[in-house]
């Protein structure tokens, strides 16, 4: 590709969820935009993501909440607009339960179905015995309650993903894999004016930055100040996806399952397998963790799925089972960051976990912001001025 004369409005850096969903909203609004991905579109945290759209998990802080319930509705926008299949989106439910007992979470779960209820997120309070009825090979332990959130989907991220950057191309934009951006371009009064690709210079006069859980290293890089590496506000939290081989029939599950008792999370998968997670075996690996420990985790993964699954042969299916490690970008507070890095014109940046839930949302207002040169109300709450680093 000849970079030394291409100008465009908007240069997206980083071809996962949050840049594919950027550029895309720029386009649809008439914007001149190159992505320009180092490896390959959708291959960083979107590749390795329990992808699970919802708000039902969100109730510490109404704007977050709402933040990602926007991103429901944006999805279930683009499923009219599309159709489910194309956008690879999954319509199913949440069921989340707890039961009396040393561990229960019943108070707490009570309480955020109420909050949900007052926010108008579409929740219902389901008994045990409407529990089995919806998913009638699941154990639900005795006394058992929860809430189911109808309106929950799962998302195929790649297949979503190479939607967006199809749509990106048909609407005129570019999208350059195996390309990383080295460097910005900054001119005298410190304003971004683009980036440095191996083979030239790319040009815009607005720059963002979703480069997932590498934002620290990345704006390190690309600036040469060594304080984002350490102060930049995110840590990076890995997570443990183990995805079975397709399950027997009495096996098989149709909702998005969280057993909030044992942290434990189970989905359908898209070639008639589950997808696990937990947050326990998130805390026995880490981002080096080996084979061994790898499979330790799985093992246990495995296990404490027999227990809510009793027809699933659990650690029986280790050796036919996938693992991946992915790595969350969890911002110092827990919450998004989206917004104009300060004191650096021309540069807009996103690092957020929940991403892909609410993917659609922030392309959307991000474009907005970068159009008008006004952050929307929406996203006001979640700029990188609210931490001192
Ligand atoms: C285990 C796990 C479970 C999760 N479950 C959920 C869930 O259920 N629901 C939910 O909503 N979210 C979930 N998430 C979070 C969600 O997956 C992420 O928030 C989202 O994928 C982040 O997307 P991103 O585009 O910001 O980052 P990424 O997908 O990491 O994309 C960033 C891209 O930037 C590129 N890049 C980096 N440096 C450069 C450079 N110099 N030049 C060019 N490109 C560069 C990288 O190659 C990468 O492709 C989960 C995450 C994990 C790890």
């Amino acid at each position: 590709m000849d970079t030394t004369t291409q100008n465009f409005d908007v240069i997206v850096v980083g071809g996962g969820i949050i840049g594919c969903n950027v550029a895309h909203a720029l386009c649809e609004r008439g914007q001149k935009v190159a992505v320009i991905e180092a490896a390959s579109l959708c291959s960083g945290t979107s590749a390795n993501s329990f992808s699970w759209i919802n708000g039902t998990s969100k109730v510490n802080s109404e704007a977050y909440h709402r933040l990602n319930a926007s991103g429901l509705h944006a999805y279930h926008e683009l499923a009219r607009r599309f159709g489910e299949q194309r956008i690879g989106l999954y319509r199913c439910g949440t069921l989340e339960w707890s039961s009396p007992g040393e561990h229960s979470q019943l108070a707490d779960l009570r309480h955020k179905a109420e909050r949900l209820k007052a926010w108008d997120y579409p929740v219902a309070w389901v008994t045990q015995a409407e529990l089995s009825a919806m998913e009638p090979h699941v154990v639900f332990r005795e006394g058992a309650e929860g809430l189911f959130a109808l309106a929950d989907p799962w998302l195929d991220v790649p297949v979503f993903v190479s939607f967006l950057a199809e749509r990106i191309r048909e609407l005129g934009g570019q999208v350059w894999d195996d390309t990383p951006v080295e460097e910005l371009l900054v001119d005298d009064d410190g304003t971004v004016t683009g980036v440095r690709i191996a083979n030239g210079e790319v040009t815009a006069p607005q720059v963002v930055l979703a480069t997932g859980p590498n934002t620290p290293d990345v704006l390190t890089e690309l600036t040469g100040y060594e304080g984002f590496r350490a102060r930049f506000p995110m840590i990076r939290s890995p997570g443990l996806l183990v995805t079975t081989p397709p399950v027997t029939d009495r096996a098989l599950i149709t909702h998005i399952l969280y057993d909030a008792d044992t942290h434990v999370h189970l989905r359908p998968g898209s070639s008639g397998g589950l997808l696990l997670g937990s947050d326990e075996t998130d805390g026995l690996i880490d981002e080096d963790s080996g084979v061994d420990a790898i499979r330790s985790a799985a093992t246990r993964l495995l296990e404490m799925t027999q227990q809510m699954l009793t027809s699933f042969s659990g650690a029986a299916l280790l050796d036919e089972c996938s693992f991946r490690i992915g790595i969350r970008a969890v911002p110092a507070d827990g919450d998004s960051i989206v917004g104009p890095l300060p004191s650096a014109e021309g540069l807009f940046v996103v690092c957020t976990h929940s991403g892909v839930t609410m993917g659609p949302a922030i392309g959307d207002l991000t474009a907005q912001a970068l159009l008008s040169g006004q952050v929307p109300e929406p996203i006001v709450p979640f700029g990188l001025e609210r931490f001192q680093f």
